[in-house]
């Protein structure tokens, strides 16, 4: 096994996310893979999702309490045993420096071997999604707290001792390069999703994520054109990410 192929799994990950459930839906299958492995999984969410609905009987603060306790549970049905929440607000998200300073914090206090994050050039998804300015803006703060300020002792000491994120799992993103088997976990996936009960209003998602996760196996089995075709037999479920490789 190669160090950030498809079957690496790090000792310790942090996600780095806009919003509760943006980890399950994207890459839940990996984290269960991994924290069944022994990896230790922080998830870092950035707001709590406070303005996430269409009810307006409800008020944000009761929306964050409830999104933060879906997120708890989701988080226990994955193995991940650490989660910080930022207290950011939903939908008005920006990629500041006091947003990347507060990150450099968490990396360097949780000193994760990999970051997983969004894809900051992903906007459009097929014809029907735009990609939430959240994730856009939660994308480029953590990349740009990965590197390089995490890293550099010289800047902002006082939030900790300066540490090397070692790889960068790009999610959601147009240009994966990695494919990870969750035909294992893809249950698991399902059930850290059931956790979001504010936001699947009585939908299965069950359906729609075995969905996705075939079509992604799908792509993970295509060849780039001019390459010989690969071997039958690869997974039925695969989460796709950018792997960057900071540290061979
Ligand atoms: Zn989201």
């Amino acid at each position: 096994m190669q160090r950030f192929d498809a079957d690496y799994v790090p000792r310790s990950a942090m996600t780095i996310f806009a919003h509760p459930d943006d980890a399950e839906f994207i890459v839940s299958g990996t984290i269960a893979r991994w924290t069944r492995a022994g990896c230790e999984v922080t998830f870092v969410v950035i707001t709590s999702g406070n303005v996430g609905t269409h009810d307006e009987t409800t008020t944000r603060d009761a929306l964050a309490r409830t999104r933060e306790a879906e997120q708890r549970e989701a988080a226990r049905a994955l193995g991940v045993k650490k989660v910080v929440f930022l207290g950011y607000d939903d939908c008005e998200l920006v990629p500041s420096l006091e947003l990347r300073r507060r990150l450099v914090r968490e990396i360097r206090a949780h000193r994760p071997e990999v970051v997983i994050c969004g894809d900051p050039h992903a906007l459009f998804f097929e014809d029907r999604y735009i990609n939430h300015p959240d994730h856009r803006a939660a994308a480029v703060a953590a990349l740009d707290a990965v590197f390089p300020c995490a890293e550099m002792e010289l800047l902002w000491p006082e939030e900790g001792r300066a540490h090397k994120v070692h790889a960068v799992y790009v999610c959601a993103t147009h240009s994966p390069n990695t494919w990870i088997d969750i035909t294992g976990t893809i249950d698991a996936k399902i059930a850290s999703l059931e956790a979001y009960g504010s936001q699947l209003g009585g939908w299965n998602p069950s359906e729609r994520i075995r969905e996705r996760a075939a079509r992604e196996a799908e792509r993970a089995a295509k060849p780039p054109a001019g390459e010989p075709d690969r071997a039958p037999g690869g997974p039925r479920y695969a989460e796709g990410f950018r792997v960057m490789k900071l540290k061979e």
